[in-house]
């Protein structure tokens, strides 16, 4: 029987593989991967690192995100069936249509986006710089693109420009109510400090302590002298939760991304060996999307 966590190991090292992860990863992908985080921070090491070959532990668009970013490395994705539906409820043509009516408008793609639909962004963000990139990009209208509640969230915090929104939305996130997170705390009858992630509905950010990316709930807990916290996302997260805060107690709704949770180690294994499920985008329009990312990093990091 093949143990697949020591062939991995032996893979990477040997064929000089970086393994990138999300937090939403299976513990155990997280834990044989180089780098976890969130998008943001995942775009960012996948142009930094120095391999050649990139395993893209994630959905198919954070892996497309890689490759737009990073063309000369071989990009794969150890399961082509993981793809976030959010990124079908928006296409190109249709935000092109809605451009029509607001001319002077740019576009702001959430990076949970198709290849097209970058490609005819002004720039992309993820849920930790949305914030920056709305308040950076220079125009009073911005289009956002696909997630209501992420632009619904940054409209509430920017106030002197327009956010005409589309009505897409991340499944997992958009099916929670604030009548769970109320019938959580009444049940656990203590006190809880609340963490939302964006992609909620404005119902349930409205009963947290602190909205955010994954990657900035990890970063609150660490600013906080609190004991238990309610994580309201994806349930991956509490690896790095744990491991990073074993003095805390974190409560769960029991949020789970079935499609990050379709990669398995067997699949990073063979994805591995047979550097298999590469991603390939045709340069053109890789070209055009990447001056939407590219811009995604210049804008969230303009003072
Ligand atoms: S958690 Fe939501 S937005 Fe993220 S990959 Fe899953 S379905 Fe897509």
């Amino acid at each position: 029987m093949i143990n697949y966590k020591e062939e991995i190991i032996r893979l990477k090292e040997e064929k000089n593989i970086v393994i990138l992860a999300h937090y939403y990863m299976r513990d155990e992908i997280q834990e044989l991967a180089d780098y976890i985080g969130d998008s943001y921070y995942l775009s960012k090491i996948g142009l930094d690192v120095p391999h050649d070959i990139i395993a893209f532990c994630g959905v198919h668009f954070m892996a497309e995100s890689a490759k737009i970013l990073s063309p000369h490395k071989k990009v794969l994705l150890p399961n082509m069936n993981a793809t976030c539906s959010m990124v079908e409820m928006a296409t190109k043509k249709e935000v092109l249509k809605l451009k029509e009516k607001y001319k002077d408008a740019k576009i702001v793609s959430y990076v949970n986006s198709s290849t097209e639909v970058k490609s005819i962004s002004d720039a992309c963000c993820t849920s930790s710089n949305a914030y920056d990139v709305i308040q950076n990009i220079d125009a009073e209208e911005i289009i956002f693109v696909p997630d209501q509640h992420l632009g619904s969230y940054i409209q509430e915090k920017v106030d002197h420009k327009r956010i005409i929104l589309w009505n897409g939305f991340c499944c997992v996130h958009h099916n929670i109510r604030a009548k769970d997170v109320l019938h959580y705390k009444e049940k656990a009858n203590q006190e809880l400090q609340i963490l939302v992630h964006p992609e909620c509905r404005a119902e349930v950010r409205d009963l947290a302590d602190f909205v955010g990316s994954t990657g900035q709930m990890i970063q609150y807990v660490g600013q906080r002298n609190e004991k238990d916290f309610l994580v309201v996302t994806e349930e991956g997260i509490f690896y790095e939760l744990k491991n990073k805060y074993p003095d805390r107690r974190f409560h769960s709704l029991n949020i789970l991304c079935g499609p990050m949770k379709c990669i398995t180690l067997q699949d990073l294994y063979e994805c591995l060996l047979y550097e298999k499920n590469e991603i390939i985008l045709e340069e053109s329009l890789r070209e055009k999307a990447e001056k939407s990312l590219v811009n995604m990093l210049t804008l969230s990091e303009k003072k």
